[in-house]
């Protein structure tokens, strides 16, 4: 039986044939989205449930432009995936990203604001550049949707920044990471959302990948991992955990604020108690379980491919 289905009987005096059916979705995660509401209950609300608007920031535009030019890099023959190249891709890149989105254009006040920006997203591309040679590497797939129903219902889905399929099969996950490796109490977190892609990965294909690597271009570190299937049903638990805490917290209409040093980048804090804010009333209409996880997705996907 493919995953995400459910087989049923039809009762007829004809042999007894199966049918697979798609089965219900009662909801949706991507990893953002799991991480917010373990980051802070409330921000899951306020991203998900009321859907507020956020305001673009330099840094999260930078780092759909470096995503965006690490892609088009692998487009270009191997021998020609230099610092020069990526370089010369970032205002094609930056132009097709204002043209989609042009709200972010207005974050800059000057021509001298935004060269200096650029510069700063080629240092991180140069940073790449440190960590390995996109010259010896031929990836298999770039920004790839994942996607899986697990069998009580929850979608889980996300996009893979890349993946390298060696000749011995083994798969490695890769996703690139704009800001600092994080410290080693943190490392957890992080490696979180690799383990949600890797879970999806061996649900639909049958296959643990050998390893999960964040590269981090601020700093030029590498975290890496490799998983096994005792850390994927880990990760499979928690998700489902996570997602019986947010169904009841839709129930009780109750997603507590979590303070934390994330407060600081928090778009929200004048709707938040915890902050002197006023709690928003309950909104009107509640996303379906899975629409606004959809609706994530597709911004995304929006962000990750700006031709
Ligand atoms: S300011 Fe902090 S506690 Fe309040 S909603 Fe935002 S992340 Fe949560």
């Amino acid at each position: 039986m493919s995953e995400g289905s459910r087989t049923v009987g039809r009762m007829s005096t004809a042999p007894l044939e199966t049918v697979d059916l798609p089965l219900p979705v009662v909801g949706s995660l991507s990893p953002s989205r799991a991480g917010d509401f373990m980051t802070c209950p409330l921000l899951f609300r306020y991203r998900t449930i009321d859907r507020l608007p956020q305001a673009p920031s330099s840094a999260a535009v930078r780092g759909t432009l470096v995503h965006a030019v690490l892609e088009r890099l692998f487009d270009l023959p191997a021998v020609e995936r230099t610092p020069e190249s990526a370089a010369e891709l970032l205002a094609p890149e930056w132009a097709k990203l204002a043209a989609a989105e042009p709200e972010v254009s207005a974050l800059f006040t000057d021509e001298t604001e935004l060269a200096q920006w650029l510069t700063s997203a080629k240092a991180l591309l140069d940073g790449y550049f440190t960590l390995e040679d996109p010259r010896r590497l031929d990836p298999a797939e770039r920004e790839s949707f994942v996607e899986v129903v697990l069998p009580g219902g929850l979608r889980l889905r996300g996009i893979v920044d890349r993946l390298d399929v060696a000749p011995s099969g083994d798969v490695r996950v890769v996703d690139y990471k704009t800001g600092r490796s994080p410290g080693e109490a943190f490392e957890g977190k992080a490696l979180f959302q690799m383990k949600f892609y890797a879970l999806v990965l061996w649900r639909t294909r049958g296959v643990v990948p050998r390893r999960l690597q964040l590269m981090y271009l601020g700093d030029r570190e590498i975290l890496a991992y490799s998983p096994d299937e005792d850390d994927l049903l880990a990760t499979e638990r928690k998700l489902l955990a996570l997602w019986e805490a947010i169904e009841r917290a839709t129930q009780a209409r109750d997603f507590r604020p979590r303070v934390s040093k994330l407060c600081d980048w928090c778009d929200h804090q004048a709707f938040c108690p915890e902050k002197g804010g006023t709690l928003l009333p309950w909104p009107d209409v509640v996303p379906a379980p899975d629409e606004a996880e959809a609706r994530h997705l597709e911004a995304m996907q929006r962000a990750a491919a700006v031709d």
